[in-house]
C-alpha cells in the first residue's frame, strides 16, 4: 500500500476543496527548538503551502511559562482566520501538555487529540480524529480492505494511534483486539489476525511467522536504526500479506495529508459545510 501515491491524491483533493473554500487557515505552536519537532513542523507547514492552507508558524520560546501558554492558545482560539490549531508535541518538561490540549478550541483540534473528540470517536461520533489512524483507514479504505467482520490486532494503545485505530476499525464493524506490552503471547493473536496494525516503535518486532497468509499489514511505526528509517514489522512479512505498507513511504506520508484533510473539516465546521466523507 503506497502511501506517497494515496497522500498526493488527498492532498489533490484538499487542494480542490480550498480553492472552493476560500482563505482557510492553520497555526501550529512549537515551544523551544527540539530539532525533530522542527522538522516535522516545517513539513507541515510546506505540506499546507502547497495546497493553499495559510499557516501561522508560532515559535515560543523553550522557558514559557504554563499561563503564557494558555494565553497565546487563547488568542488563537478566539482568532476567526485560524480553522485548526495543533500543539506540537512534545513540551518541555515543566509545560502540562494534556491540559495545553484541553486548552485549544475542540472545533479546531485538528489533531483530535482534544478529550471532547477523543470521547466522540469512542461514543462512535466521530468529530475531528487523529490523522494517523485515519489515515491508516484511508490507505485500508482505498485498497478496499475488507474491515466488517475482519478479525483486527492493533499493536500499540497510545492515545495518538493505538486507542482511536482501535476504535475507528470497530466502528468500520471489525472484531478489534488491542495490544501492548503487557500482552502475553502476542503471536497468537496476531497469527489469527486479518489486519494488524503495528504502532509501537520497536524495529522489526512483527516477524513474518506473526502474519497469516492474505492479512493486511499497517506498519505506523518509525525506528531509527543503524540501517536507516525502518518500521516495526520485518519487510519478510510482505511475502505472506497480500496488502502492507512500506516505511519509509507508507502511513507517515498520509499523516500530513490527513493533517491537512483535518483542517479543511474543521473549516467547513465552524462555515457550516461539512462534507462527511467518512
Ligand atoms: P507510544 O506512545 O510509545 O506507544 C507505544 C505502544 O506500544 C504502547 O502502548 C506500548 O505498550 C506498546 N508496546 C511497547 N512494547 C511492546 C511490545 N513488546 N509488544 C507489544 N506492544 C508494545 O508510541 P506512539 O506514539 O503510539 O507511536 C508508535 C510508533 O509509531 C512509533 O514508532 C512512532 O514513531 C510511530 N508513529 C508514526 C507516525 C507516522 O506518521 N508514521 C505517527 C505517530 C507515531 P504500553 O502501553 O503497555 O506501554
Amino acid at each position: 500500500m503506497d502511501g506517497r501515491a494515496l497522500a498526493a491524491k488527498v492532498r489533490a483533493e484538499v487542494a480542490a476543496e480550498v480553492a472552493e473554500l476560500g482563505d482557510i487557515g492553520l497555526a501550529t505552536v512549537l515551544v523551544g527548538d527540539d530539532p525533530a519537532s522542527d522538522i516535522y513542523i516545517r513539513r507541515k507547514h510546506e505540506a499546507a503551502r502547497e495546497v493553499g492552507i495559510r499557516s501561522d508558524d508560532r515559535r515560543l520560546a523553550a522557558d514559557i511559562s504554563q499561563e503564557e501558554l494558555l494565553e497565546i492558545l487563547a488568542e488563537l482560539n478566539e482568532d476567526d482566520s485560524i480553522d485548526g490549531i495543533l500543539v506540537q508535541s512534545p513540551l518541555p518538561k515543566h509545560l502540562d501538555e494534556a491540559a495545553a490540549i484541553s486548552a485549544v478550541d475542540p472545533a479546531k483540534d485538528v489533531d483530535g487529540f482534544h478529550p471532547l473528540n477523543a470521547g466522540l470517536l469512542y461514543l462512535g461520533r466521530p468529530a475531528l480524529v487523529p490523522a494517523t489512524p485515519l489515515g491508516v483507514m484511508r490507505l485500508l479504505d482505498e485498497h478496499r480492505v475488507q474491515i466488517a467482520g475482519a478479525r483486527a490486532v492493533v499493536i500499540g494503545r497510545s492515545n495518538i494511534v493505538g486507542k482511536p485505530m482501535a476504535h475507528l476499525l470497530l466502528q468500520a464493524n471489525a472484531t478489534v483486539s488491542i495490544c501492548h506490552s503487557q500482552t502475553v503471547d502476542l503471536a497468537r493473536l496476531t497469527t489469527d489476525a486479518d489486519i494488524v496494525v503495528a504502532a509501537v516503535g520497536l524495529a522489526h518486532l512483527v516477524t513474518p511467522d506473526m502474519i497469516k497468509t492474505g492479512a493486511a499489514v499497517v506498519d505506523v511505526g518509525m525506528n531509527r536504526t543503524e540501517a536507516g528509517l525502518v518500521g516495526d514489522v520485518d519487510p519478510g512479512a510482505a511475502e505472506r500479506a497480500a496488502f502492507i505498507t512500506p516505511v519509509p513511504g507508507g502511513v507517515g506520508p498520509m499523516t500530513i495529508a490527513m493533517l491537512l484533510a483535518n483542517t479543511v473539516r474543521a473549516a467547513r465546521s465552524r462555515r457550516g459545510t461539512v462534507l462527511d466523507r467518512r
